[in-house]
């Protein structure tokens, strides 16, 4: 085996990894999302207003340990897909802070106040 061939053989390689360590980087860095072992879900309770974190795993626990509230002015009419995900108002968790069963998801805003993603009345939380 002359050098030349050496070197290409050498250089190949070299690629070959190079393109194996970036897709293992980002296939890694996939599957950390989809399975959410880092993300955590904020919570805010609209009792005391505050909020506080949990794991996604404990978030959908705690979600589904909570009662089902149905919307009692479900609105009538045509189905649509917006109106069918208002039959139900977003399930309340208890809250870390002062046990009240009145916490909902929350999304940061610019400000770094917390709002709900979706108030208990069913309506969207808007930032201020
Ligand atoms: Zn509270």
């Amino acid at each position: 085996m002359g050098n030349t061939t050496k070197i290409i053989i050498a250089v190949v390689l070299f690629v070959v990894a190079g393109v194996l360590f970036i897709k293992f980087q980002s296939g890694g860095e996939t599957s950390r999302l989809a399975d959410g072992a880092k993300e955590t879900w904020v919570f805010v309770c609209t009792d005391c207003g505050e909020h506080f974190e949990m794991s996604r795993e404990e978030g959908v626990a705690a979600l589904e340990a909570a009662p089902v509230r149905e919307n009692p002015n479900k609105p009538g009419g045509q189905q649509t897909r917006a109106s069918l995900r208002r039959q139900v108002l977003p399930k309340l968790i208890a809250c870390q802070k002062c046990g009240t069963e009145a916490a909902v998801r929350a999304k940061k805003c610019e400000d770094g106040a917390y709002v709900p993603m979706i108030k208990p009345d069913g309506t969207k939380g808007e930032c201020p």
